[in-house]
């Protein structure tokens, strides 16, 4: 106790000291600002990548451009981060529709998940019926930016659909994409346990949760083909990922674009009885061009188009 008075006090009086000395060095500034001529209008210009940057100047990659909010926790499922290593780049435009995906051999007797019968990888079927009975360990993947992965054949068709947005105007962010089941399996337990400490009973407590996080391998990001896209400035207009989004132009955008692309959008308003989701206007899938037109066009869901609605 008695060093700290003798430390502050010396302290002071080298404070009282440097006073003066402070105060000349001051008005030596004011005179050389004023000898100079100061100019406030000559700001920096913003470095590329910069927090004051604008959405609207367009950068490079949209993908690399971070959204000006992160998702509210109450819907955490829809935006979860994983490491990043390398940023994503632009890729060539895609010629015709590409080849068929192959099935990953981790995936190999999960026949269930391809109604389509035809063994191609974008057409596999993941919702609260049709259940992910295991990690997709051998799935390729590759970074998009902001610490998203997206399967590898996907993510050129993703990139493409993004540029483009960014060309007429319309940058996208990317704020969800693959995600292991076992992040579900955690992501779903934490909220199951939220309304198991507000009082609801097992069975309840896993239903409400089950309404706002879709149960282990029942989510579609564990497949790698969807993506959760929004808007630049989303997080600045809306609190969280809410329907209202649809009155956005990117939506308008996505929805009437998304299937030159390959992408559809999943769950659709209106189709919630036949996906057992609300409906999700920042919610692609990617299911390849062929089907992604028929099913856009007809205004129907995957599950209708593979004929197990
Ligand atoms: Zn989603």
């Amino acid at each position: 106790m008695k060093k700290n008075k003798v430390y502050r006090s010396r302290a002071g009086r080298r404070r009282n000291m440097a006073l003066p000395l402070l105060l000349v060095l001051i008005l030596v500034a004011v005179a050389a600002v004023l000898l100079i001529g100061l100019d406030a209008e000559k700001a920096p210009d913003p470095k590329p990548g910069d927090s004051q940057s604008q959405p609207a100047q367009q950068p490079e990659n949209p993908a690399e451009e971070q959204p000006e909010k992160e998702p509210e926790s109450s819907r955490p499922e829809e935006a979860d981060p994983e490491p990043e290593d390398e940023p994503a780049a632009p890729v060539e435009k895609l010629e015709g529709d590409g080849k068929e995906i192959a099935i990953p051999a981790s995936l190999a007797g999960a026949d269930h998940l391809f109604p389509a019968g035809n063994g191609d990888y974008r057409l596999i079927l993941v919702n609260k019926e049709y259940t992910m009975p295991n990690e997709i360990s051998d799935l390729p993947l590759k970074n998009i930016g902001d610490g998203y992965r997206v399967q590898a054949d996907m993510y050129d068709a993703l990139v493409e659909m993004m540029n483009d947005a960014k060309a007429a105007g319309l940058p996208l962010y990317i704020v969800s994409g693959y995600r292991p089941i076992e992040r579900s399996r955690v992501l779903y337990e934490n909220k199951v346990q939220e309304y198991l400490n507000a009082g609801y009973s097992e069975e309840d407590a896993r239903a409400e949760a089950g309404m706002w996080i879709a149960p282990p391998g029942t989510s579609e990001h564990s497949t790698g083909l969807a993506a959760d896209l929004i808007s630049a400035d989303y997080y600045t207009k809306l609190p969280d990922l809410l329907p209202e989004f649809e009155e956005f132009e990117e939506a308008k955008w996505l929805k009437e674009h998304c299937a030159e692309y390959g992408f559809i959008l999943r769950f659709p308003k209106g189709k919630e009885d036949i996906t057992q989701v609300v409906f999700e206007p920042w919610h692609f899938r990617y299911v390849g061009k062929e089907a992604a037109a028929a099913i856009m066009e007809a205004g129907i869901t995957l599950e209708e188009y593979l004929g197990v609605a």
